[in-house]
């Protein structure tokens, strides 16, 4: 139903129509044989050039926002990939930080004495450090 009236509207407001309406007037003013030589008759037929050019100047600016839209389309395109390249990024680094392998072992240093939290995966390394005394701890 909403699609039927914006059809409708957008046809009213086509510049098509505009044209043609423009046009029955012209025709309309040649077949009332309206005489510009009357005030009357010269404020009609001037009225109607103006119209005329209006219709031209919408014209114009319906082209280039057509012209303009196109292009904006291609930018929203461009963008919504590149947010795709960036946000992948972004999600591959929170899935890292949010993965359940990502897990803290609680330690005691035996040089220093000191209680660590080392994660897991560098103790499968064996690469495993000291915060506190920056001993190398094994494992
Ligand atoms: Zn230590």
């Amino acid at each position: 139903m909403d699609g039927e009236v914006n059809k409708i509207r957008k046809e009213w407001m086509s510049v098509q129509y505009l044209y043609e309406k423009v046009a029955y007037l012209r025709g309309l003013a040649e077949g009332l044989e309206i005489d510009d030589s009357t005030k009357e008759g010269k404020l009609l037929k001037s009225m109607i050039v103006v119209m005329e050019d209006m219709v031209d100047a919408i014209n114009e600016n319906t082209e280039e926002i057509e012209e303009i839209s196109s292009y904006v389309e291609i930018i929203d395109e461009d963008l919504s990939e590149m947010e795709d390249i960036v946000y992948d990024e972004d999600d591959d680094e929170d899935d890292y930080y949010d993965d359940e392998d990502f897990e803290y072992i609680e330690l005691v240093c035996p040089s220093c004495g000191e209680e660590i939290s080392v994660d897991r995966e560098l103790i499968d390394d064996g690469e495993v450090f000291c915060p506190n005394c920056e001993e190398k701890i094994e494992i």
